[in-house]
């Protein structure tokens, strides 16, 4: 029974009770009264109770009467608000409806043209790589053929814009993978130490040209393997050096790399630091948003698009960092990211392998205070007893000590390492004789790149800029004829290899004229034996009809696609022992385009436009790997 219902039974009972109880009173008191002889006073006390019962009575029913005709008008009122409250819901609940509907919609419009604008830049980066393939391939096969240095410097300038444009497109790409949200941050363990020198060196060559010092300062307490993204990391550190480099001349750029500590939390942290240009205050904070620059002329003087820090920011975020920048105009500026620094394991520390050179004691004597500076930073993080001159006095006085009691003084060290270039053929001689008991260690002018030991050093041994730390390591390892103590495996990215892929034969699959015509002079240039096919289907007929060590796959082509083709030349296969490698080789650079080309049965990937030495050090792995008559699908 409702709530409502039940109350108005009760008021209806007590009303009833009332009379009843009244009556029943009545008749209770007043019959046997009259039956009784009572005296005056009683008589008239019990009538007065009785009347006072009937007024009580009476008062009761009014009061019930009362509640019920409140209970009555309370229930209207709440039926009359219950229907108001339904009205309102019901209003609301399509309102509501309404505006999710609207939501989703205007979600669905948004979703697509996000995915209308990623794979029209997709598309847009890819019809561009082509052409810039056939650019930058023809001036790399240009560039080893003989030339005449006029010819080499139009050459070397076609090459660098090519460059500068591909990694352009580079920036585009991922600037609107991250705003896809399609870009994947990668979570692997990797050499820090190597991973950072290799970015240093590939701007060694331009940091010459802009004649400016590269300092390099490592914490040597940092572990040697990290876990994170070192594509990535490398990607932003090349972003901040090549920015460095593009606005300071003649200057100072130095990179650090150390350990923060923050609330427990610890912090991988990277600066890099030039005394260049600088950036107004009012312009710093902006300098992190897209196509943000100083100011409008720094496109027309340095080129860029102002992208290059807004992709930094974004990578460094999905890596769980922060990027700062500080600047002081006409003096320089300092950009610094960290990101979270993580081990798999106690990890070795970089100070670790000095090994057997903890007992070393060098004497450095260089004019140039920030070099000077820098050996003596990484000897004493190496805990090493050294001495550093690079006073005009304190050399002088070194040069005359040495010259007067050169035995005595000179036993105080175990090598010595010294810029020599400024000195006069008298005192080179006071070295050469210093170089007879100990091993001296020559300072190559800075901006000198790619001297050889053997034809210009004086000494010992020469010791290039920038010093990176493994380097230094190295030359000092080598000096004290403890051979590469130190040494960290480097993957020799930075030096020319002589390929020659002779008695091997490739079928080279692509249906742009320029971009064969590219391929294959880089391929025969390393002595490859190249069959070209246009299409898919004739890459399958080929395969079908003879025998190849490799083959390279463009993916999007007329007739039968990269794709398709693969999975055909891959069902061909089916019986045979071997199967040919196949590389993709693309100028679809989208997450997943990797995937794709894997999946359909090909190996390896290359992405245009094509870097030479990325194509032969593939070539190697797969001719290598196809060698060795290895199954692996
Ligand atoms: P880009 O260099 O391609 O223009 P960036 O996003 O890398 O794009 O840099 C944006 C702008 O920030 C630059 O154009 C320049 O004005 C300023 N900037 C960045 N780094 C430096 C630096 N080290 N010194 C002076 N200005 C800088």
């Amino acid at each position: 029974m409702k709530r409502s219902t039940r109350i108005y039974v009760a008021a209806t009972g007590l009303v009833l009770s009332g009379a009843i109880v009244a009556s029943s009173l009545a008749l209770l008191v007043g019959t046997p009264i009259s039956q009784l002889s009572l005296s005056t006073w009683q008589a008239i006390s019990i009538t007065a109770l009785i009347v006072t019962a009937s007024i009580v009575a009476f008062f009761c029913v009014r009061s019930l009467r009362e509640l019920l005709r409140k209970y009555t008008d309370l229930k209207e009122a709440n039926q009359k608000l219950h229907s108001t409250l339904e009205y309102q819901i019901d209003a609301a609940h399509t309102d509501l409806r309404t505006r999710l509907k609207r939501e989703t919609e205007a979600k669905r419009v948004a979703l697509e043209a996000t995915q209308a604008k990623s794979k029209f830049l997709a598309d847009m980066t890819h019809e561009l790589r082509t052409p810039l393939n056939g650019i930058g391939g023809m001036a790399q096969v240009l560039q080893k053929s003989a030339l005449s240095s006029e010819q080499m410097t139009y050459v070397d300038t076609i090459l660098s814009t090519s460059k500068t444009l591909g990694t352009l497109i580079n920036d585009i790409l991922d600037f609107s993978k991250v705003e896809a949200g399609k870009i994947d941050i990668e979570d692997i363990e990797f050499a820090l130490l190597e991973t950072v020198e290799t970015t240093i060196d590939e701007l060694t060559h331009s940091a010459n040209i802009a004649k400016n010092q590269l300092v390099v300062n490592i914490d040597p307490e940092l572990p040697r393997q990290v876990l994170s993204d070192p594509t990535r990391i490398k990607q932003v550190l090349r972003n901040l050096l090549s920015n460095a480099n593009k606005f300071c001349n003649n200057g100072v750029i130095s990179i650090q790399l150390s350990k923060q500590i923050e609330d427990h939390d610890q912090w991988l942290c990277f600066t890099v630091h030039d005394t260049g240009i600088g950036i107004a205050e009012n312009k710093l904070a902006t300098i992190f948003e897209a196509f943000s620059q100083e100011e409008a002329s720094t496109t027309r003087r340095f080129g860029g698009t102002g992208l290059g820090l807004a992709v930094c920011k974004q990578l460094v975020e999905l890596m769980g960092g922060t990027i700062t920048a500080s600047s002081q105009i006409n003096f320089g500026s300092q950009f610094e990211f960290r990101i979270p620094l993580r081990t798999n394991h106690a990890s070795e520390i970089i100070r670790t392998r000095n090994g057997p050179l903890t007992h070393i004691k060098p004497l450095i004597i260089d004019h140039n205070e920030v070099r000077c500076k820098a050996i003596a930073s990484l000897l004493s993080s190496w805990c090493f007893d050294f001495k550093a001159a690079t006073s005009l006095n304190d050399i002088n006085a070194i040069i005359a000590a040495l010259s007067d009691n050169l035995t005595a003084t000179i036993e105080d060290y175990t090598c010595v390492i010294v810029a020599s270039e400024d000195f006069s053929e008298t005192q080179k001689v006071v070295f050469d004789s210093v170089n007879a008991k100990v091993p001296v260690l020559e300072l190559q002018p800075l901006f000198h790149e790619g001297i050889d030991d053997s034809t210009l050093c004086r000494y010992t041994l020469s010791i290039q800029s920038p010093i990176k730390p493994s380097y230094l390591m190295d030359r000092l390892a080598t000096a004290h004829g403890v051979d590469a103590v130190g040494r960290d495996e480097r993957t020799d990215g930075d030096q020319v290899k002589g390929y020659n892929f002779e008695e091997f034969r490739v079928l080279l699959v692509d249906d742009n004229e320029v971009n064969r015509m590219v391929a294959t002079l880089l391929l025969e240039d390393v002595n490859l034996e190249v069959d070209v096919a246009e299409n898919g289907q004739e890459a399958v007929d080929k395969v079908r009809a003879n025998s190849y060590d490799l083959v390279y796959m463009d993916c999007e082509m007329p007739l039968l696609n990269g794709f398709e083709a693969t999975r055909k030349i891959r069902a061909l296969e089916d019986s045979m022992a071997a199967i040919t490698p196949i590389i993709a080789m693309t100028a679809n650079a989208m997450k997943g385009d990797r995937d794709r080309c894997i999946e359909s049965g090909m190996n390896d990937y290359i992405a245009k436009p094509i870097d030479a030495e990325e194509l032969y050090q593939l070539t190697e792995k797969w001719l290598n790997f196809n060698h060795a008559k290895v199954v692996n699908r």
